[in-house]
C-alpha cells in the first residue's frame, strides 16, 4: 500500500480529479497536474464539501491501472 497515497482526489469544475500529492497541499488558484492530463485551475468553490461530486472517469482509469501495475 506504500504507493497508494501518491494521489489524492481534488474537486475541480464539478468533478474529482486525481492529482499528485506528496508534500503538496492544494490551494485556490493552483493549477495541479491531473492524472487525466486535464488542465484544471482550482477555485474557492472547489474546496466546498459536496458529496455529490463525481469522480473523473479518465483519472479513475489511470489510477486503477497504476494500482494494478504496482
Ligand atoms: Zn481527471
Amino acid at each position: 500500500m506504500s504507493g497508494f497515497r501518491r494521489y489524492d482526489w481534488q474537486a475541480a469544475s464539478g468533478v474529482l480529479h486525481g492529482i499528485r500529492i506528496g508534500q503538496y497541499r492544494p490551494c485556490p488558484h493552483d493549477e495541479p497536474p491531473a492524472l487525466c492530463g486535464a488542465e484544471i485551475v482550482l477555485t474557492r468553490e472547489d474546496f466546498r464539501r459536496d458529496t455529490r461530486t463525481r469522480m473523473c472517469t479518465a483519472c479513475l482509469d489511470r489510477w486503477n491501472a497504476e494500482l494494478s501495475a504496482s
